[in-house]
């Protein structure tokens, strides 16, 4: 047994609980939580804020290899282009890049990840089950000729994907109408949502630099009508009802956000530290936040971002929306992350949990609202 303590304890299942004590077991499973005290003698007291384990909602861990390789703020098509360009490297590179890459999440306190995969390169450091996965097969074809061949090889691969996995499409861009038909949208569903301006410019009017991208591919896209509307308020419909995980929303309106909120449940995740990577631009989260919209937090992966860290994405948040407070972004990432993924142990700090337990030190107070934030110097570092 440990009794553990800080100056906050954040369990996101009430109030923050000034001093308050955690009693865990040799599992690492929360026994007891006590409101504040004075720290006894066999209480472990730490100077800072203790909340649960992170959950990154959007990750590659097979582009791991692809660390500080490709320029920044090329914008998205630019950026796919590099990523088919670099991709291939040794197996043994990858394989390496993957473990130092969960390495990595594990120390900045991240205990589950929403993963895309395109191959089974992270399936074996998976198996070892030191972080939780839910696993995105993901689809990607624009062309409605592979629609079924592109389909079947997910199949296959979704077979051999250890934890929990379910077959996804890309995006907009890259999936035939034939191709999301064929998914099975009973399952979660993840799609990178309006990364870009030129997404919706394709579906308005068919025009931008997506057209470049096609005649790279020589794919003749003379099959695709624009719908005169932004992407997501066409493709929507093609996804079915169930619970679906919209990554980056860059580029989305109000109106888009109102489409689609009148049709069920659904996730948005925000990954900043990508988009200012890849387009220099964030989506409009005081309007996501106004609109109480069910938030989660991803950080794209190493090909798009120089580090694996739900931390610094909630720092930089706080950096360009300062109002937005650290509780609010830990609902966020930890008891929105669980939620999504149906991860029962994970997510907040109550009896019979076993969430991981996170330290946050140096952050500061909201003077108008006593709100605890970040700052540019706060750090995270693992309990249990
Ligand atoms: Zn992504």
């Amino acid at each position: 047994m440990r009794k553990i303590s800080a100056d906050w304890v954040y369990t996101l299942s009430g109030a923050p609980l000034k001093n308050g004590v955690i009693v865990i077991n040799d599992k690492n499973e929360v026994v007891d939580v006590l409101p504040g005290n004075e720290p006894s003698l066999d209480v472990e007291f730490f100077s800072g804020i203790i909340c649960p384990g992170f959950i990154n909602a959007h990750c590659h861990l097979e582009l791991s290899h692809l660390r500080n390789k490709l320029p920044q703020r090329t914008g998205l098509v630019g950026f796919i282009q590099n990523v088919q360009q670099f991709r291939e490297a040794k197996e043994e590179e990858i394989l390496k890049a993957i473990e130092a890459a969960e390495d990595e999440m594990i120390q900045n306190g991240i205990v589950g990840v929403g993963d895309i995969s395109n191959s089974s390169y992270t399936f074996d450091q998976k198996r070892k089950q030191r972080v939780n996965y839910h696993t995105f097969i993901e689809v990607f074809g624009f062309n409605p000729a592979n629609a079924e061949s592109i389909y079947n090889r997910a199949e296959e691969l979704l077979a051999q994907a250890p934890q929990i996995a379910s077959i996804t499409p890309h995006a907009p861009y890259s999936v035939s109408e034939k191709l999301f038909e064929l998914i099975d949208n009973t399952q979660l569903l993840s799609i990178h949502n309006q990364e870009s301006k030129e997404e919706n410019a394709f579906y308005i009017n068919k025009t931008g630099d997506f057209l470049k991208l096609y005649q790279g591919f020589n794919l003749d896209i003379s099959f695709f009508n624009p719908s005169g509307n932004n992407s997501l308020t066409t493709y929507f419909n093609w996804m079915g009802n169930g619970r679906k995980l919209l990554v980056h929303n860059t580029f989305t309106a109000e109106d888009d956000v109102d489409y689609v909120e009148a049709m069920g449940e659904n996730f948005w995740c925000l990954c900043p530290n990508a988009n200012l990577y890849i387009e220099n631009g964030l989506p409009d989260i005081s309007m996501f936040v106004k609109k109480e919209l069910k938030l989660v937090l991803g950080t794209d992966s190493l090909a798009s971002n120089t580090q694996l860290s739900i931390l610094e994405e909630m720092k930089t948040i706080s950096r360009h929306f300062s109002s937005i407070d650290l509780e609010l972004m830990l609902i966020w990432t930890c008891k929105n992350g669980a939620e999504l993924f149906g991860w029962d142990q994970l997510g907040t700090i109550e009896k019979g949990k076993i969430p991981g337990l996170n330290l946050i030190k140096n952050y500061t107070y909201d003077a108008k609202t006593g709100k605890l934030l970040l700052t540019g110097q706060s750090t995270v570092s693992k309990i249990c």
